[in-house]
């Protein structure tokens, strides 16, 4: 077992343990937020004919524009005109409409029958993609513009990876499940809703498990269960120094945990490693530290970064301390200026203050080692909500 590695090991790491995706099928309008499992070719050129980007005349370049004799009007849709102009003929043209045969060139109508004639107004067969090109590579994001090109190039639907199936075991004697009235000593189950709600946006299904509490027993049995069931486990607590931290004792004692604690603030004491075969990964139980390695960590494992950040420099309006020896995420709001990026840090930066998370929308990369005095500038993950 690997300790106290760096963020960039842990990743490192997780990435030598690649899902088996399966592919699937999807229609074009369920298809945004998937990962590309193939690459994309065109089965048909965009435009599919030389058209009309203007609504005009087509005429000849090298015709003389006072005898211009116009000789019918041709709609989008229209099947292309295939007999020649004569030097004089010109044809009324619409937006997307083919351009007849023997035209070179189009003259506005904004501009007059005698207008100006100009051949970057044709839009040509294959400008824009030529069949058989690739438009979209296997790994990347669907997004509504990528549906959309596949829709033009003569897709219906798009292979993509399937969805991995999540447990999420919350462990802790205090939970309580929601709408239960909470004892003195408890506090609510939060952790599972802020990761159900994070494994979605990654493309995956959350299967959320009633919390379990901290024995041995009732721990492995819902851990056993799980491994059967899911392609991957995440847990919440259970993984520092404390007695009942069962997790990271039995990940250990079983000799199947693969790394244990990550230079990072906050989210410390992440441990990976597999139960049964199937891979285990235990979040801190703070809420903030949760959803922070889950950011780090979980995401560009088992998803695509570009869904939950944009990495951004930013101008910090006052200091922040940095985490000694650890990458330190602390929670910054990020307003975007004349002046570029401005970062702010709102809230009391707690690990357990959940709050802070939605007041602030961003979370720096100060590196080991690094203190950030007021008006320098410091990494950021820009949080996409
Ligand atoms: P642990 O990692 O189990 O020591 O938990 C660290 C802190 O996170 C404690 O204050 C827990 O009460 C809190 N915590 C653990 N699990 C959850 C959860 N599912 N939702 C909200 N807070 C939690
Ligand atoms: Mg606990």
């Amino acid at each position: 077992m690997e300790t106290l590695i760096s963020v960039a090991r842990a990743q490192e790491i997780l990435a030598s343990y690649p899902f088996k995706w399966a592919t699937e099928e999807i229609g074009l309008e369920h298809a945004q937020g998937r990962i590309l499992a193939r690459d994309i070719l065109a089965l048909c050129n965009d435009p599919p004919f030389d058209n009309s980007s203007i609504d005009g005349w087509a005429v000849q370049l090298s015709d003389l524009p006072e005898s211009r004799i116009e000789i019918g009007t041709i709609f989008a849709g229209d099947q292309p005109i295939t007999k020649s102009l004569n030097p004089t003929e010109i044809y009324r043209i619409m937006t997307g409409a083919p351009i007849p045969l023997g035209a070179d060139a189009l003259v506005m109508v904004e501009d007059g029958i005698q207008g100006l004639p100009r051949q970057d107004y044709i839009r040509r067969k294959g400008e824009n993609i030529s069949l058989g090109e690739v438009a979209l590579s296997t790994g990347d994001l669907v997004t509504s513009s990528s549906c959309a090109l596949a829709a033009t190039i003569g897709h219906k639907s798009l292979p993509v990876r399937s969805k991995l199936r999540i447990a999420i075991i919350p462990t802790g004697d205090e939970l309580t499940e929601l709408g239960k009235p909470l004892e003195p000593g408890r506090i609510y189950d939060s952790n599972s809703i802020a990761l159900s709600a994070l494994i979605r946006k990654a493309g995956a299904e959350p299967i959320i498990i009633k919390p379990v509490l901290d024995s041995e027993e009732s721990l492995h049995k819902t851990l056993d269960y799980c491994a059967e069931e899911v392609d991957l486990i995440l847990t919440s607590g259970g993984v520092s120094m404390g007695e009942k931290d069962l997790i990271r004792s039995s990940l250990i004692e079983r000799n199947a945990a693969i790394f244990w604690k990550v230079l990072m603030r906050p989210g410390g004491p992440p441990i990976f490693g597999h139960w049964n075969g199937t891979p285990i990964f235990g979040l801190p139980g703070n809420p903030v530290s949760s959803q922070t390695v889950f950011h780090l960590l979980i995401v560009p494992w088992i998803s695509h970064p570009d869904i939950f950040h944009r990495r951004v420099i930013v101008k910090m309006e006052e200091g922040l301390r940095g985490a000694g020896n650890r990458l330190c995420l602390r929670r910054i709001q990020i307003t975007s200026s004349e002046s570029g990026l401005v970062g702010r840090a709102l809230t009391h930066q707690g690990s357990g203050n959940v709050r802070s998370m939605v007041l602030n929308d961003a979370l720096t990369l100060i590196p080991p080692n690094t203190n950030i005095e007021p008006g320098e500038h410091v990494n950021a993950l820009w949080l996409i909500a």
